[in-house]
């Protein structure tokens, strides 16, 4: 070995492998669900999607989601396939004590370990079941298996230990029960901490827009092919039941030797600025603001309650609203085929309500059939007078009355906003 005589004696090079496993950062995961009820389709894998959302959230990007049977050679395949790809493996499932439950001798033959049991395990596993005076059954001696390579995280909530498994590579592979009651804890108390300390993802600036009266694929060919395609920062937009939402996220830069370039921060601010230029007029929230939020949030701010009368929308516009401080009365007049919509009518409807509720804004929907979409007459009287709209909801049924919720709302919105005028509030960050 060449000796570097300014060296400090003691300071010897770390071996290769456990230099990698120092710098590792984990920021790629693939994910298994192991499990015939799995790939039988009785049993849906919400550990997996769970366990995604997690890892998102940390900065992590998840490669891949596996599902595979109980059977060894496909778990064992799974395990080495997906440690090729990614930094981090984490599988559910297979830890129970029946031959069947596979994933521990998948993970040994996988790392060409031998599984002994662990005595420490061992005392604790015969423990749980003297504490209830119960035989224990030899079968489950298995859960009290370790490989060199693992350790265990333990489990308040059952009987199956997880393991953690180490690479010399510094790739690491998370084995968590079936069960999500006992995933879950075991995810967030045993796992989630130590994966930070080795270095978990990238820090990630994430800003959501919730936009209104525009469709999702119109709201792609605004932003422009070029700007989705981007992968830092990344803008996705999502089809949500009550709005689109436009997601910008991003990492900071950096060069290829690790120097730092522009923060996510900065990143996000320069495309916020690109999105809000085209899509601004449309966004009505942000992040995970629901329509009772933002409209709360305008009512506060002018000091206002609101008071609502909906007829033919089979109370969506209550629903979506739901039970707020600042809603006075809400009125559904569940079926009248017949109900006025002309303007007229429409302002009486408004203002009664408004006084009714003793209110400082009224609110009235009225809704009917379109041939097959639904129309929505809206009324907003507030104190200075009363503003009607029209609008056409796509589709009949259940479909057009939520619509016709979300387009009512959105018209209350655009008046609180003007009364506001508030640009802050009208541009949310
Ligand atoms: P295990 O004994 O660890 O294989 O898991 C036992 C039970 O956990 C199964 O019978 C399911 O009820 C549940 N389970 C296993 N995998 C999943 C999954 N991916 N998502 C949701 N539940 C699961
Ligand atoms: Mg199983």
């Amino acid at each position: 070995m060449p000796s570097d005589p300014g060296a400090d004696p003691g300071a010897a090079p770390l071996p290769t492998a456990a230099r990698d496993e120092a710098s590792r950062r984990l920021l790629t995961a693939e994910i298994l669900a192991v499990g015939t009820e799995i790939t039988a389709g009785e049993t849906r894998d919400t550990n997996s999607a769970e366990i995604a959302r997690w890892l998102t959230d940390e900065g992590v990007t998840v490669v891949r989601m596996t599902a595979l049977p109980d059977r060894f050679d496909q778990v064992r395949a799974g395990f080495a396939a997906a440690l090729e790809r990614a930094d981090l493996v984490v599988s559910t499932g297979g830890l129970g004590p029946t031959p069947d439950d596979l994933t521990r001798e998948a993970i040994a033959a996988c790392w060409g370990e031998r599984p002994a049991v662990d005595p420490a395990l061992e005392r604790w596993l015969r423990g749980l079941w003297a504490r209830r005076g119960v035989p224990f059954p030899e079968m489950n001696v298995k859960q009290a298996w370790l490989i060199p390579s693992a350790t265990a995280l333990s489990n308040d909530h059952g009987t199956a230990p997880g393991w953690w498994v180490d690479r010399p590579d510094g790739r690491i592979a998370v084995a968590l029960p079936g069960p999500p009651r006992e995933m879950r804890p075991m995810w967030s108390e045993r796992v989630v901490g130590r994966l930070r300390e080795r270095g978990l993802g990238r820090a990630t600036v994430v800003r959501t827009y919730r936009l209104a009266g525009i469709g999702e694929s119109q709201v792609a060919d605004m932003l422009g092919e070029e700007l989705l395609r981007i992968p830092n920062p990344e803008v996705a937009t999502y089809a949500r039941a009550d709005a689109v939402d436009v997601r910008i996220s991003a990492v900071a830069e950096e060069d290829d030797d690790g120097r730092p370039g522009r923060s996510a921060e900065e990143l996000v601010d320069e495309t916020e600025a690109r999105v809000l230029a085209e899509l601004g007029p449309y966004v009505w929230g942000r992040g995970t603001e629901t329509w009772a939020d933002a409209i709360g949030r305008r009512l506060g701010h002018l000091g206002w309650t609101l008071a609502t009368s909906e007829t033919n929308t089979g109370g969506t516009l209550v629903t979506l609203l739901g039970a707020a401080r600042w809603l006075r009365l809400a009125e559904s007049i569940a079926l009248d085929v017949d109900a006025a919509t002309d303007e007229t009518a429409l302002r009486a409807s408004a203002r009664s309500v408004r006084e009714r509720g003793r209110s400082d804004v009224g609110l009235a929907v009225v809704v009917g059939a379109a041939g097959r979409d639904t129309a929505v007459h809206v009324a907003v009287a507030g104190p200075g007078g009363v503003h009607v709209e029209e609008h056409l909801a796509f589709l009949g049924g259940q479909q057009g009355r939520s619509r016709a919720a979300l387009l009512a709302a959105a018209v209350l919105l655009a008046r609180l906003r003007s009364e506001a005028q508030d640009e802050d509030l009208a541009t949310p960050r």
